[in-house]
């Protein structure tokens, strides 16, 4: 097969995807146009967008290590190894997220990472940044790219060049495909938003509470979490719904906010000096799963990142996902073929694998809000870790397989009904984890995982 031509492409959007992106096609040989419509949040203050922090797992981390970039980003990254459940009263209760400490996730300033993908992409001399540069729409007949330059206020069209959208999950891009016939897609807002708040660092620099993990206050259709950042602040995140008896529109008053972190969140709100300025005055953010296709026409326009498959963001895998994005079509670059041979194929990879981490962010909602307060669940939990340590490389879970592998979402999904269904067995009528019985796990492991586990 011939390699595509060494082309000068467009990259719509310079966001966490649309940047790292750019930095695989010029390591390819591409010239990258990169069209951003914000303004250069390096040198201007610019909201960064979605979230203050994120959580970056192996997808994400082997992205960035197949461009050196790895190990800088891990300088800037606090190691989560496991969740700190804050419980209406009593006791905090930590769940580790993996079978020992060397697997967690990381906790990353998003501007900081934005800001240092786009300085590496300008570094390899092939990607031209440009900011307030606004895409209003793509035609996909001529293969004309609008751009509003909202420095100048000028309005032109470009032309004839391979455009990638990743603009995000209201893509311009996507709304080009979304005219095509045959084009099938939803778009399903979530009924709760969120808010962020911050609790500083203590005197010195010092983290307030466990610096290496994430902390959740599940309160059953709503919850509060907390991630550290470098500085020994915390970013909270309120996940409240937007209408009903506790949301966002019933928290209309200080008062009612007040009384309502004093019943549900009072050691957060010992911690949030500014909770009432910072509520009412910070915007409220909403969330949407997208799901469509295609995400590609011929070989003209491709779809990557949250502009193809935005997700919730409850099992801190959007980015990482769109960073995968990213590998896989590097990967089929590599094979060589025309751009149209290589858009099919990226979808036809992708697609199934984007679907299903898009289902399971939304069930990992219940589970965050609801199910780690339980506990049942957080002896389910435990069994689940005796058994990733008594069975290494036989039993796997779910969370570990999205979080510490990169095995297709697809099989993780599917798996992770299995050895749900394993340890909700061994869970019954048990009350330590440590009296599980483990003939009976290497059984049901043998007759159920491996034979699945072999044919995968
Ligand atoms: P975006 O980050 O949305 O970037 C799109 C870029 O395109 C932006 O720079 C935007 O300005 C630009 N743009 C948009 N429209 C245009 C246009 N018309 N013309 C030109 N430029 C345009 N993911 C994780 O992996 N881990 C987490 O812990 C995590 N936490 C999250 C927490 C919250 C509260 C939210 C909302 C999301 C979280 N995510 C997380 C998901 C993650 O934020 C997204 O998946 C990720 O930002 C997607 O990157 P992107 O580059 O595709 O899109």
């Amino acid at each position: 097969m011939s390699e595509p031509l060494k082309d000068t492409v467009t990259v719509v959007g310079a966001g966490l995807v649309g940047s790292l992106l750019s930095l695989y096609l010029a390591r390819r040989g591409h010239t990258v146009e990169l069209l951003e419509r914000r303004a250069d949040m390096r040198r201007e203050t610019v909201d960064a967008g979605r979230s203050i922090n994120l959580a970056i797992s192996t997808r994400g981390l082997h992205a960035l290590r197949q461009l050196g970039l790895e190990d800088e980003a891990l300088k800037h990254a606090i190691p989560m190894r496991g969740r700190m459940i804050h419980p209406p009263q009593g006791a905090l209760v930590y769940q580790p997220y993996g079978k020992d400490d060397s697997q967690h996730i990381n906790s990353l300033s998003r501007a900081w990472l934005n800001a240092f993908l786009m300085t590496a992409a300008e570094a390899t001399g092939k990607v031209n940044i440009r900011f307030k540069q606004r895409v209003t729409q793509l035609d996909l007949g001529p293969g004309a790219l609008t751009v509003h330059d909202d420095a100048t206020g000028q309005v032109r069209q470009e032309t004839g060049r391979v455009v990638f959208g990743t603009d995000g999950s209201a893509s311009a891009v996507r709304q080009a495909l979304e005219k095509l016939p045959g084009y099938t897609g939803t778009q399903e807002q979530l009924g709760h938003g969120y808010k962020e708040l911050t609790i500083p660092p203590g005197p010195g620099g010092t983290f307030q509470m466990e610096k290496h993990a994430l902390h959740i206050w599940p309160r059953g259709t709503y919850m509060l979490i907390a991630l550290p950042n470098e500085d020994g602040s915390f970013t909270c995140t309120l996940f409240l719904p937007w209408q009903g008896p506790v949301s966002f529109a019933s928290l209309d008053t200080p008062e009612r906010l007040s009384a309502f972190f004093d019943a549900q969140f009072p050691d957060a709100k010992a911690l949030i000096p500014d909770l009432m300025e910072a509520f009412f005055s910070r915007p409220t953010g909403s969330m949407v799963t997208v799901k469509g296709a295609p995400w590609r026409a011929g070989g003209l326009t491709l779809l990557l990142g949250d502009a193809a498959h935005a997700i919730v963001p409850f099992f801190g895998q959007g980015m990482n996902c769109g960073f995968e994005d990213c590998v896989v079509l590097d990967t089929l670059l590599e094979r060589g073929g025309s751009w149209e041979n290589v858009f099919t194929e990226f979808e036809r990879l992708r697609k199934t694998n984007a679907d299903a981490i898009a289902d399971m962010a939304v069930e990992n909602f219940v589970e965050m809000r609801d199910s780690t307060g339980d506990p049942r669940f957080q002896l389910r939990k435990a069994v689940e870790k005796v058994l990733l340590n008594a069975f290494p490389g036989e039993f796997v879970s779910r969370y570990s397989l999205v979080s510490f592998s990169r095995v297709p979402y697809r099989l993780a999904y599917q798996v992770g009904a299995l050895t749900d269904g394993i340890v909700s067995e061994l869970t019954e009528g048990l009350a330590r984890a440590e009296d599980v019985d483990l003939k009976r796990a290497a059984e049901l492991i043998q007759s159920r995982l491996a034979p699945f586990l072999k044919e995968h």
